[in-house]
């Protein structure tokens, strides 16, 4: 099984090295030709915006919507944002993957990062969640299954294939999550 790590910008070795320790092979891509052989897909954390406009100078954009169709991908913080159907503030989504509605930079300007211990569903418990610059999903449709919360807002959700989460799962040791998205792929191939 091989995973990608979208690698235009952000956290790319890190996811890399947590999704061979959970078992998959997996790689960086750049370009949509190294798409081909993948069977799952992770968006890091970064710039959401940023990450965009890469995308579309690239030709990811149209590449990555098409594997979207029938792969699973796992998008982090500004990955989350790229998955939302609905970005508070913004005409139009990204992606448009996740039937969620999200803020940026959700927990404020005074508290730019911190930690957490989460309780996530069907993952585990007490898992350290590492926030930077986070957003957090508002509200999700009825397909969708809310994984775990943090202070009343929702930070890690799942909708069939696509999984996401608000913080950085790839910065702590605890590999959980990962082993989490790539059993989906399993299920998926
Ligand atoms: N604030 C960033 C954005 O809006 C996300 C931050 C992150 O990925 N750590 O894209």
């Amino acid at each position: 099984m091989k995973i990608g790590v979208l690698a235009l910008q952000g956290a790319v070795s890190e996811h890399i090295k947590a999704l061979k320790a959970s078992g998959a092979d997996a790689q960086a891509v750049k370009h949509s030709s190294e798409l081909e052989d993948l069977d799952g897909l992770v968006l890091p954390g970064g710039e959401s915006t940023t990450m965009r406009r890469l995308m579309d100078e690239t030709g990811l954009y149209d590449s990555l919507r098409l594997f979207a169709e029938n792969k699973p991908i796992f998008g982090t913080c500004a990955g989350l944002i790229l998955m939302a159907k609905k970005i508070e503030g913004r005409n139009g989504p990204h992606l448009g993957l996740l039937d969620i509605d999200v803020r940026r930079n959700a927990f404020g300007r005074q508290v730019d990062s911190f930690e957490a211990t989460l309780n996530i569903r069907h993952v585990g418990d007490n898992f350290d969640g590492v926030f930077i610059r986070a957003p957090y999903i508002k509200s999700v449709g009825s397909g969708v299954e809310v994984l775990a919360t943090y202070d009343d807002h929702i930070v890690a959700c799942r909708q069939g294939r696509f999984l996401t989460c608000a913080f950085h799962p790839e910065l702590t040791g605890d590999t959980r999550l990962h082993r989490y998205f790539v059993g989906i792929v399993e299920e998926n191939r």
